[in-house]
């Protein structure tokens, strides 16, 4: 049977793409191609953003609470296929099934944020701050936003935007990753069945042209935008350029620091082994630098990490053996991808760092076309090392040793990326220090993936987030609408 065609869905209906070129849309535990991907043309882009400005003026003006109805309906019907959107989810991007669940759970949660937009969304007023004069502020929605996705969260990404658009009264214009293109398009199946208006989401396919095209549209008023920090530099400064509001957020490379008081040794390492291997480490709250302090921590942490490593099996996330085993690991999502992690080892070992454990032979039985790296540990790691530099994304971890906490935290403060890092410790000091001088924009105590839920603001600082205002929670609120000021005086009648 023919590998199935993405479609696009534009102002309301599922449309066919025009003949414009197709990549194909990889099982990478597999290799199979099981769909192609569009490449949208301008004519397709054009006609998204057409839909989406025609719609603006009346869903501006629908009521909050139709708007917070609309994502009710959504969040049932989600909860409802949920089994279904996560079997997609592993198969085009090959991560585990309880990771997947753990995905459906935010984005389950960021519409249960949206849902609170009657709340969210109000302004505020002071009365009388000066002789009969009333200060008011109103949060207001914008008009056309565009969401660029990357591959790793195919569903959790889009919806750090899409709830919060549309709940706040804007409309949208989404691009998932041409690698993982069909869990949003499965999505999109819902979101047709709660009867937006339509236009007031679009769904467009396709690569950087398409995402260019979009984010280049003169009617396109805002950008969100989560992938690599080079993609994030390219469309902040067009978005700067144009005078259009954004987000923007990049890569990372997240450091666990642990402390030689830390004396929960089996949950540890359990903890950091959890947090690197992951979605085989393409997370970008993935840790995949452990910085230990003192000789006889950096001795223990680098013997137990490499043993518990051994304990990931890695599978094809869909083979009914392994399909609910916590300790499961997929394959990275491509050839390509495969390549550049393989390079980086190579490149490890050239540094003179130590390949504790080393994942690059690994064969799958019935898997041998996928994509698979095993757990490989890096040990006698120095700052500046191109495997430390380096986002690998991919579940190669290196460790480091540090005399101190001031030293630990100068390595992550010198770091490029500054997503998030945690610390390991019961003592106050040390965290209180870390919280505050550690430069990251998530900060973990005694958590190995300090990811906030939707209720509070995500997002990193310096490289790894190259904008001004995170996602999520009331931050996406101030993110998709405009605050007004309204200054106003009547006076009396006589
Ligand atoms: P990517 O930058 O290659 O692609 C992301 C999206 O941007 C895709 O939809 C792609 O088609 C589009 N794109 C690529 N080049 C473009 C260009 N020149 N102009 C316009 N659009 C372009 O990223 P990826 O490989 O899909 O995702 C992995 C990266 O995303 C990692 O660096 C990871 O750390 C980062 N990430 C960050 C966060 C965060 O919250 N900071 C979350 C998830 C992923």
């Amino acid at each position: 049977m023919a590998p199935k065609t993405v479609r696009n869905y534009i102002n309301g209906s599922w449309v066919d793409a025009e003949n414009s070129g197709f990549l194909d849309v990889e099982n990478p535990s597999t290799g199979r191609t099981i769909a192609r991907v569009p490449l949208s043309t301008q004519n397709e882009v054009d006609r998204a953003v057409t839909a989406a400005k025609t719609a603006f003026p009346l869903w501006r003006k629908t009521p909050v609470t139709k708007r917070a109805e609309y994502m009710y309906s959504l969040l049932n019907l989600l909860r409802e296929n949920e089994e279904e959107i996560s079997r997609v989810l592993v198969e085009e991007m090959g991560k585990s099934t309880p990771d997947a669940k753990a995905e459906m759970k935010r984005v389950f949660q960021n519409i249960e944020v949206a849902c609170s937009v009657p709340m969210l969304q109000q302004g505020d007023k002071l009365i009388d701050y000066a002789s009969g004069i009333d200060g008011e502020v109103i949060r207001l929605p914008i008009g056309v936003f565009a969401a660029i996705t990357p591959f790793n969260f195919p569903a959790m990404a889009p919806f750090w935007f899409i709830p919060y658009a549309i709940a706040t009264g804007n409309t949208i214009v989404i691009k998932p990753s041409e690698l993982t293109p069909l869990t949003m398009e499965a999505i999109t199946g819902y979101l047709d069945e709660i009867g937006l208006p339509p236009g007031v989401f679009n769904l467009v396919n396709g690569d950087k042209v398409t995402a260019s095209a979009i984010i280049d549209s003169p009617d396109v008023d805002g950008v969100s935008f989560v992938g690599k920090t080079e993609t994030c530099r390219l469309i902040a400064g067009k978005c700067v350029a144009a005078n259009k509001r954004y987000q923007a957020m990049g890569s990372a490379k997240n450091h666990l620091v642990i402390m030689p008081d830390y004396t929960e040794m089996d949950q540890l390492i359990r903890n950091m082994s959890t947090s690197c291997y992951g979605c085989a480490g393409q997370r970008c709250m993935a840790s995949s630098a452990i910085v230990s302090i003192g000789d006889e921590m950096y001795e223990t942490i680098c013997e137990r990490f490499v043993e518990d490593s051994k304990k990931f099996i890695v599978a094809n996330p869909l083979d009914p053996e392994v399909v609910d085993e916590p300790m499961l690991m997929g394959p990275v999502i491509s050839a390509q991808s495969k390549k550049f992690i393989l390079d980086m080892i190579e490149t490890g070992i050239k540094e003179g760092a130590t390949l504790a454990l080393d994942g690059r032979d690994i064969i799958i039985p019935g898997s041998e076309k996928g994509h698979f790296i095993g757990p490989t540990v890096f040990t006698d790691v120095k700052p500046g090392m191109e495997i430390h530099k380096t986002e690998i994304f991919g579940p190669v971890v290196v460790i480091l040793k540090a005399q101190t906490l001031d030293e630990a935290i100068r390595i992550i403060n010198d770091h490029e990326y500054s997503n998030a890092c945690s610390i390991y410790t019961q003592n106050g000091y040390y965290a209180r220090k870390f919280k505050l001088e550690a430069k990251c924009g998530m900060i973990g105590i005694n958590v190995g993936i300090p990811a906030p839920v939707p209720f509070l603001p995500f997002g990193g600082t310096g490289n790894s987030m190259i904008c001004d205002i995170k996602m999520q929670g009331k931050a996406a609120i101030d993110f998709f609408t405009e605050s007004k000021v309204v200054v106003e005086r009547y006076w009396e009648e006589d």
